[in-house]
């Protein structure tokens, strides 16, 4: 009866840890998933360096010009000094 119940034990705690391991890898990890990114890359805007004078202007204010990217349309028209 003794060796049942070690059995038994064992049975319940070999299937939680299964129970466990299954949904570790279904559930997404706590904290991390894909809706907590957005909020964080939100703030952070993505600078790009004039390629005339240097200045990092905000990617949604840069002057994009044949593949070169600008501060201002002024810069942009001076072309790439390096
Ligand atoms: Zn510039």
């Amino acid at each position: 009866m003794k060796y049942l119940l070690v059995l038994l034990v064992a049975a319940v705690v070999y299937s939680l840890w299964k129970n466990r391991a299954g949904s570790v890898r279904r559930a997404p990890p706590p904290g991390g998933g894909p809706s907590v990114a957005p909020s964080r890359a939100r703030p952070a805007e993505v600078m790009i360096a004039c390629e005339h004078c240097g200045l990092h202007v905000p990617a949604g204010e840069a002057i994009v010009q044949s593949g070169h990217t600008f501060c201002s349309r002024e810069h942009a028209h001076s072309g790439v000094h390096r």
